[in-house]
């Protein structure tokens, strides 16, 4: 048995292999067959550059159909698929070249020389080009290439993909996910989030990051149904076309722009079957006004670049807000205090998880990978959280944003909670910063609801007095127009730790 994940994808195309995979905004369409043709070309091609079984192919460009291409084309090629942001400054893509050294890297035709400079420092063999509008050298010279035929032969724990987490400090780390971990992940979402064979995803996530690349585009090609695939999220397209949707994924960003719109209303939804959250915390508020305008529960999930999807609400059953739900079929998670000491239900802890989603290890740093996975094969994500009493999973946040203030400690997802409840108040981040007495002062930052001239930081205070342990309140409080998110919607925490330090 083939244990290359496009194998698994293939036996799950449609038989009529005429039927969309993919729609643009504009109406153009690519189907099955067009997915095999023109990914079969490009492996044709990787082929010809030398590029063997486990040989990196580094590809910054936008979001486009070829670059989904690329990405299945690297599968069938037994290459190793590495997605890079296009946000990523030449500087940061020469550490990414220099570390993954791959056979060959693709970048945008508007990049190119400055990419070709950093690639030949890197040692690069082959520098192709990709534009968004299908030009680029990668198409041209795959254009007249007989298609390889199905993919190669590859075992389940060989490498597909490594992808770069985003690394808020020190060097970003490349994990490694093998076509067993991305193939079980994928099986166990289609599963849970009960595809039909009528679905059709919206999907307007990037495609560099596990979100995009693989919760919501494998579940597309294990369904062998089509994808409304947008460039990026634009509230009024989404709007557009959400009436031809039944599924959508997004960050929590998505939604809050969405609610923002007073056009988006029950009726915008009446065709949708299930919207999907995750990559950042949806807040309880989003969760609720969202129920309320649309009569829709969104099911919040919770996962890593180096694990996949770890946790879901239920397709079925209550889907809690604040929560991130059940481990998926097949994957362990467990709270334990930092000795790796398993804790009780409803204690706070680090969150580690076991199943066949867990990478394998971080590319050339087995120091790492060995800090990280436990030798009963548990790795440490780093999350802190804690399992309630009916099992659902809560995450309150990361472990390096835990705040130590006189001693104690500070979960900044408790002050969050109590700040947001403020009227007036449309969101906040609490984070520590350096205190000659306490060592850390938990400090608040506030983005007030539009218009509104309250609360003062005098208010936020005497609420979180009301409701918190004192060391918990926060010492100063700052407001800002607008928290500092990355493009999944993260609260960059050490950008507003810099800030207010
Ligand atoms: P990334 O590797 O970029 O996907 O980031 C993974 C991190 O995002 C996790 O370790 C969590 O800290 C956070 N995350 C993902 N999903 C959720 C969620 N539903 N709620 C809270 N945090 C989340």
């Amino acid at each position: 048995m083939n244990g290359n994940l496009y194998h698994l994808f293939q036996s799950r195309f449609p038989k009529d292999r005429g039927r969309v995979f993919i729609e643009l905004a504009d109406g153009h369409t690519y189907s099955y067959a067009d997915l095999e043709d023109i990914s079969g070309r490009y492996a044709c091609l990787l082929g010809e550059l030398g590029v063997e079984k486990g040989d990196r192919v580094a590809v910054q460009v936008e979001k486009s159909p070829e670059a989904v291409f690329l990405y299945l084309a690297c599968l069938r090629a037994g290459a190793i698929y590495l997605p890079l942001n296009p946000a990523y400054t030449q500087s940061e893509v020469g550490y990414f070249l220099g570390d993954a050294e791959p056979r060959v890297v693709v970048c945008q035709t508007e990049t190119e020389k400055a990419v070709t400079e950093v690639a030949r420092k890197a040692g690069v063999a082959h520098l192709l080009t990709l534009g968004q509008n299908n030009d680029g050298s990668l198409p041209t010279r795959a254009r007249g290439l007989a298609p390889i035929e199905g993919c190669c032969a590859a075992e389940p724990d060989d490498v597909a993909a490594i992808l770069y987490t985003s690394g808020t400090t020190g060097r970003s780390k490349g994990g490694m996910l093998t076509h067993r971990n991305l193939g079980s992940n994928a099986q166990a979402l289609h599963e849970t989030w009960g595809f039909r064979p009528d679905d059709v995803l919206l999907h307007a996530l990037p495609l560099f990051h596990t979100h995009g690349l693989f919760v919501a585009t494998h579940c597309v090609l294990l369904n062998g149904t089509g994808m409304l695939f947008l460039p990026k999220f634009d509230a009024e397209t989404v709007l557009r076309l959400l009436p031809r949707a039944s599924v959508m994924m997004g960050v929590p960003t998505f939604y809050t722009r969405l609610l923002a719109r007073a056009d988006f209303t029950a009726e915008s939804c009446a065709h949708m079957r299930l919207f999907i959250s995750g990559s950042a915390p949806l807040l309880e508020e989003t969760f609720h006004e969202f129920q309320t305008r649309t009569g829709h529960t969104i099911l919040e999930r919770y996962g890593m670049t180096e694990t996949g999807m770890n946790t879901s609400n239920p397709l079925d059953g209550e889907r809690r807000a604040g929560t991130v739900g059940f481990p998926l079929p097949g994957v362990e998670v467990r709270v334990c205090d930092d000795d790796g000491k398993p804790l009780e239900r409803e204690e706070i802890g680090v969150l580690e998880v076991r199943g066949p989603n867990v990478f394998i290890g971080y590319w050339r740093m087995p120091e790492k990978t060995e800090a990280e996975i436990r030798p009963d094969g548990f790795f440490i994500t780093g999350d802190v959280g804690k399992i309630d009493a009916r099992g659902y999973v809560h995450i309150v946040g990361r472990a390096k944003d835990l705040i130590i203030s006189g001693g104690f400690n500070v979960y900044p997802k408790e002050v969050e909670l109590c700040i947001d409840r403020i009227a007036g108040v449309a969101e906040s981040a609490v984070v520590g910063v350096p205190h000659p007495d306490f060592g850390e002062a938990v400090t608040a930052v506030v983005k007030r609801t539009p218009k509104s001239a309250t609360p003062s930081a005098e208010d936020v205070i005497a609420r979180c007095k009301t409701e918190l342990a004192n060391f918990k309140v926060p010492k100063q409080v700052h407001f800002v127009e607008d928290l500092p998110r990355n493009a999944m919607g993260k609260v960059q925490k050490n950008e507003l730790r810099a800030r207010f330090a």
